[in-house]
């Protein structure tokens, strides 16, 4: 291997439940709107129109236990999502072969900076600001599809100091696991390492300084979070 000019940044990884090798990071994509109760209190139809994606940074996700409240916002929301992570990749892979690609699961939060990402709707703009800043993507360590087999229905699940949030069903998913990954490999390649946040059921709200976090998916893990 030759040389670089500069230190190689480092490999982004996730611990694995039961393993001591870990989970390396290459890109992390998320769903939007893929519950209809979700939709329809951010104010948008939930009839079955294509999914769209968005994307947070690799370096955005990251086991922990704490959440640093971010700058320029004063209105970051919680969304807990289950996420996939892949061992396989491809384009146009066919549903029928997603859950082929699919290395395990883990419990995710997509933090959203809310404020500025309705500012970026209203101008037009992109998201990446609202969406992949530091630390916004938290993610508990993931289960092998091995062990736990592939999801479709259970709780999902977030509590912010004890009092319940959010309360919904894997089985209200919009698009489900392998169409997820069906349509999200016809816009980018797929590969090893890439990580998709599924989407979040209804009922999700604001966090402030000093709030704990705590959230779950039934049969895969949960993730607790102080904020600070
Ligand atoms: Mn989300």
């Amino acid at each position: 291997m030759r040389a670089t000019v500069i230190p190689a940044p480092e490999s982004v990884l996730l611990d694995v439940v039961g393993a001591t090798e870990q989970f390396p990071v290459r890109r992390v994509y998320c769903v939007g709107r893929n519950y209809a109760d979700h939709a329809i209190e951010m104010g948008h139809d939930p009839s079955r129109e294509a999914p769209f994606f968005f994307q947070k940074n690799a370096d955005n996700a990251y086991n922990g236990e704490s959440f640093p409240y971010p700058p320029l916002s004063s209105n970051v929301h919680f969304e807990v999502e289950l996420v996939m992570a892949l061992s396989g990749g491809g384009a146009d892979i066919a549903a029928e072969d997603a859950l082929s690609k699919v290395y395990g699961y883990g419990v995710g939060i997509d933090f959203t900076r809310r404020d500025l990402q309705d500012q970026m709707k209203k101008m037009g703009r992109s998201w990446e600001v609202a969406k992949a800043f530091e630390k916004s993507a938290p993610v508990s360590a993931l289960v092998p599809a091995s062990k736990i087999g592939h999801p479709q229905e259970g709780a999902i699940w977030l509590e912010v100091n004890g009092s319940r949030k959010q309360d919904g069903n894997l089985n209200q998913m919009i698009w489900k696991l392998p169409e997820i990954i069906a349509e999200l490999s016809k816009q980018f390649v797929l590969a090893p390492g890439d990580i998709i946040m599924t989407g979040t059921p209804a009922g999700v709200g604001a966090i402030v300084k000093g709030d704990k976090v705590t959230c779950g998916v039934a049969g895969v893990g949960e993730l607790s979070l102080s904020v600070i």
